[in-house]
């Protein structure tokens, strides 16, 4: 099972009707305004933490 980040609506026209494009992974088109589209990873989020910037790093 590869990680596919499934888009539910097109972020142009917010069609539901998605299919995957044959670009690559991520790689979407909408059905309904012919728009193709790929999701990109850009990375994890860092972590919520407390901006604590006194330099203490509890473990
Ligand atoms: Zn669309």
């Amino acid at each position: 099972m590869s990680e596919r980040a499934a888009p539910f609506f097109c972020p142009y026209c917010g069609d539901e009707d998605l299919r995957p494009n044959e670009q690559g992974h991520g790689a979407w088109e909408c059905a309904a305004c012919s728009r193709a589209f790929q999701l990109k990873f850009l990375g994890l989020l860092a972590p919520a933490t407390s901006s604590d910037t006194s330099g203490g790093e509890e473990t």
